[in-house]
């Protein structure tokens, strides 16, 4: 390892760190209030730090830093396993962006475009405008079928909108991609993100090939409760017939409904009872967050620690329901991930592990309310109607996991496809995909981009497998702390906060992620614990 690669380190960091700063600033308070001026902040910072890991002098430099530290493998190495690993985290980072000056500004332009598309377009729901919230909600509760099916269209309004500029953004990313070397822009994400292609495509055929029966079986029972619900036949049950826009969650279907625990209820509050009682402190996280609906604000949630030195912060736009109680519980799982890294490591390793790391957190976090300590301690759920709803809940927990994966192998399969030809028909590929995973029948005749009204298609590309493999994750870390702490339950124990932050939230990026999730929970990450949970479904 050159002597002066510290020093190149050190003073690319303090750009990066600075422009990361400003980036996620200026996006904050774009996405908070509409504010274009702030857009095009982000945006021109983007551009700065895009520009800045194109350097193909540092890239080299740093290439040859990290061959020269793995042809020392086995040696004592005086500069530290530490400063490898970050060598190794801003190479990938330079790598990812060896693109000419035009090609940065059209990808960043075009993203900032579709951006806007999704924070500002409302849908016309029979002549009104409706936000995403007002189309959940009608999923939610209408009984009347045509009147669901008018918002499920309306739900994918977006798509018309923004296609054609998904279709340009994909092309340009490839472009550069392939002037790199690499196949497409799919393939050069992953190599980028540490996941190797061949064992992710054959992770996700296992998977779908385990979890195909045990699918359908409950998707046809799912499909006769709908059908009695809306007083239609089985075969009538549409896409419009589930609790959302793309079939992601378990539809209520009356088994277990916990929208009426949230009602009136303070969510914010219930969040920071819950993460107290495991010894984590939201407080400060919440305190700088934006919780609720606002005309002009981005309709999802994240979390983002702005600055990697404590201000880190949620957007959401809560109501008293169960879907938004989860959601916030995810996001702050976000946030105690960042929260909790250990202070001392190096900016570059101030990060989580992998994104699929701290996705599976955040859904650990988010599942906590199915969990019947959790409804009783944290939510006052009487503890009859609690133990009432325990067997439903953990059931529906597992058929909640168990359709979250099935609609991973939509997406995963279907972006893949999507760069490998963005001229094909994608509408019907699309419905191709969500049929054999599914199970979902395209309505007749339908010829739309409904795939383009998924905003990560668009604007968190070769993301979703992390969603997937977090999933996966989940269940595996779940299962962990059941066996440290002796209770499948977290709510009031402090002890699997303590194992959390010591094993998987401190270390940060100090390690590739699977070899934190092998020293964790003693095996690498696998299918097994999660492909178990939902075979005992039919139980
Ligand atoms: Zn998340």
């Amino acid at each position: 390892m050159p002597a002066d690669i510290r020093a190149l380190i050190n003073d690319r960091v303090e750009s990066i760190s600075d422009l990361n700063r400003a980036i996620n600033l200026a996006t904050w308070h774009a996405d908070t209030t509409g504010d274009a001026e702030q857009r095009r902040t982000a945006t021109e910072a983007k551009k700065r730090l895009a520009q800045l890991l194109s350097d193909p002098n540092d890239y080299r430099v740093l290439r040859e830093a990290e061959q020269a530290h793995s042809g020392q493998a086995g040696t004592p190495d005086r500069v530290g396993p530490l400063l490898a690993r970050e060598v190794a985290v801003l190479t990938r980072m330079y790598a990812r962006n060896q693109m000419t000056l035009e090609e940065i500004a059209e990808q960043t332009d075009l993203q900032a475009e579709i951006t806007d598309i999704f924070v500002h377009f409302r849908a016309d729901l029979a002549g009104q405008s409706a936000s995403e919230n007002d189309i959940n909600q009608v999923l939610a509760e209408e009984h009347d079928t045509p009147r669901r099916r008018k918002a499920w269209e309306a739900s994918k309004q977006i798509g018309r909108e923004a296609a054609p500029k998904v279709i340009e953004l994909v092309e340009a990313r490839n472009r550069a991609a392939r002037r790199m070397g690499y196949r497409d822009y799919y393939s050069m994400s992953l190599a980028n993100d540490e996941l190797d292609e061949a064992w992710l495509f054959a992770l996700v055929d296992s998977l779908a090939a385990k979890t195909d029966a045990p699918f359908e079986s409950e998707k046809a029972r799912l499909d006769r409760s709908l059908a009695a619900k809306f007083a239609v036949e089985p075969e009538q049950i549409g896409p419009w017939h589930y609790s959302d826009p793309f079939f992601q969650r378990a539809p209520a279907d009356g088994s277990v409904d916990l929208d009426p625990v949230f009602r009136g209820k303070d969510l914010p509050a219930l969040a920071r009872r819950f993460y107290d009682g495991i010894g984590m402190d939201v407080g400060d996280v919440l305190f700088r967050s934006g919780l609720y609906e606002r005309p002009g604000k981005y309709q999802h949630a994240y979390c983002e620690d702005m600055d990697r030195n404590g201000d880190i912060r949620v957007i959401c736009n809560l109501r008293d329901n169960h879907d938004w109680m989860s959601t916030l519980l995810h996001e702050l799982g976000h946030g105690v991930y960042f929260k909790y890294i250990d202070p001392c490591l190096p900016y570059l390793l101030r990060e989580h592990a992998h994104l699929l790391t701290t996705e599976a957190v955040a859904m650990v976090m988010g599942n906590q309310t199915y969990d019947a300590r959790w409804l009783t301690e944290i939510a006052g759920v009487d503890a009859a109607r609690a133990r009432e709803l325990e067997a439903a809940a953990a059931r529906a927990s597992a058929l909640e996991s168990l359709i979250f994966i099935r609609w991973c192998l939509v997406m995963v399969n279907f972006e893949r496809a999507l760069y490998a030809n963005p001229r094909r028909n994608l509408n019907a590929l699309w419905w191709e995909m969500v049929s054999r995973y599914q199970l979902v029948r395209p309505p007749a005749g339908r010829d739309e981009p409904d795939w383009a009204a998924k905003i990560h298609m668009a604007l968190y590309p070769v993301y979703y497998q992390n969603y997937m493999l977090g999933q996966l994750l989940s269940v595996q870390l779940q299962s962990a702390i059941s066996r440290r702490v002796g209770t499948k339950s977290l709510t009031g124990m402090p002890e699997a906060g303590r194992w959390l932050i010591d094993s998987v939230l401190g270390p940060g990026a100090r390690w590739h992620w699977n070899e934190m999730i092998q020293l964790a929970t003693g095996s690498g990450l696998s299918e097994q614990p999660f492909v178990r949970a939902v075979q005992a479904l039919k139980e």
